[in-house]
């Protein structure tokens, strides 16, 4: 993208000229990603405050509409921490057991949860009755069943529930999904997905199935998931799924170490993906089409984002992902903005239906027919 005006023209020329795909909402009242409205700032608490936390909160720093105002954590010495680093006075510090607490507090807009997977259910529903905006990471949840409920208790409540899908405000993603649009790549025909890395410490909450609800499938492989979705532009309407287990005693049961998958979509396409907890250097998207192809290595990691298209290097700028994504998510709370692909928690819940299927297909050894 060289100007604004040229990357709207691009956007516009893809949201009117053509029929919209159904995972894709119009961008008519869209500002581009990263380039937020001034407006009301969106005061975060963090829910969890491990890992990405740190890497979110750091991000947070260069937003522009969005602010970390509170914590929430079951380890004082943490609290402590971040308060001296991100000058966040008591009143707005919370553990487990007193989180509700936030109901009564103006200083928070939204938590954000950035625990693990199997526990966003809960603290979600908790947020939600709390009278804030719910951000969940990803997975939203383990379970179809467990998506509904949250999103049932956030319309309840009438919050937003919205889920950390970084890469939907990416540059060189969007402009793959621009000319695709705009018919660029002619008649798609296949997506391949590889997302996978060698998994290190055995002690880790993603290897226990009770935390995680699954294993590389629930954590890298819902990449490919999601991606297969937003780079054809369809949802799929039918999976089959091959597991392979070459270690018992790392991948318990209920964890997956490797699954390979295939996916039928409406217009004829197909994708084969591949999920794993025991390969390296697996992050890679490419779109196939009768007219053209479209790749992005790495897809979804933190490395900048390359891109590549049968039209040369796409040379885009690389964004700080949580950066750009918690102010889009101000924007889609208080603007009511509409994102080029969706972050809601009906987006999130198509992948865990796909997720399902896969593991359902796995399982049996046939293939499942899915209903986004
Ligand atoms: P970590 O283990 O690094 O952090 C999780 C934090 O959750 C802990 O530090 C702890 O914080 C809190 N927690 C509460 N209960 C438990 C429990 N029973 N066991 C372990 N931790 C607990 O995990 P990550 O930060 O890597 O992952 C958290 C979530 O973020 C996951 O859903 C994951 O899929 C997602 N994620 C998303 C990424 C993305 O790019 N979008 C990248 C990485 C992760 P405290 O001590 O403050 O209570």
């Amino acid at each position: 993208m060289n100007t604004r005006r040229e990357f709207l023209q691009k956007i516009s020329g893809s949201a009117f000229g053509l029929t919209v795909l159904p995972t894709i909402a119009s961008a008519s009242c869209a500002n581009l990603p990263g380039e937020v409205n001034e407006g009301r700032v969106l005061n975060v608490a963090i829910l969890g405050l491990g890992g990405y936390a740190t890497r979110v909160a750091a991000a947070m720093v260069n937003c522009k509409r969005a602010k970390l105002t509170g914590l929430i954590s079951g380890t004082p010495e943490k609290i402590k921490a971040w308060q001296a680093k991100y000058n966040i006075p008591d009143k707005n510090c919370y553990n487990y057991e007193n989180y509700d607490a936030i109901k009564n507090n103006p200083d928070i807009d939204a938590v954000y949860v950035i625990t693990p997977n199997a526990l966003h259910k809960e603290e979600v529903i908790r947020v939600a009755a709390a009278g804030k905006h719910a951000i969940s990471e990803k997975p939203m949840t383990i379970s179809v069943k467990d998506g509904e409920e949250m999103i049932e208790a956030c319309k309840k409540a009438n919050v937003k529930l919205l889920v950390g899908y970084r890469m939907h405000f990416e540059p060189h993603t969007l402009e793959i999904i621009r000319m695709r649009n705009a018919g660029e790549f002619g008649k798609i025909t296949f997506f391949q997905g590889l997302s996978g890395f060698v998994i290190g410490d055995t002690k880790q909450w993603r290897l226990n199935p009770k935390l995680s609800g699954g294993g590389s499938m629930m954590d890298i492989g819902i990449y490919s998931v999601n991606g297969s979705r937003y780079m054809v532009g369809e949802d799929p309407i039918w999976v089959n799924a091959v597991e392979t287990k070459n270690d018992p005693v790392k991948f318990v049961q209920g964890i997956d170490e490797t699954i390979q998958f295939q996916m039928g979509f409406p217009s004829g396409a197909v994708a084969s993906c591949l999920s794993t907890y025991s390969m390296n250097w697996l992050d890679r998207f490419f779109l196939d089409g009768l007219n053209g192809f479209a790749e992005l290595h790495p897809a979804t990691g933190y490395d900048p984002t390359t891109g590549l298209t049968h039209k040369g290097p796409l040379n885009l700028p690389n964004t700080i992902h949580q950066a750009v994504q918690m102010d889009e998510m101000a924007a889609i709370i208080f603007d009511g903005k509409k994102p080029i692909v969706p972050v809601d928690g009906e987006e999130a819940l198509k992948d865990l239906k796909v997720i399902e299927g896969i593991y359902k297909s796995a399982q049996s050894g046939k293939t499942v027919n899915l209903q986004l």
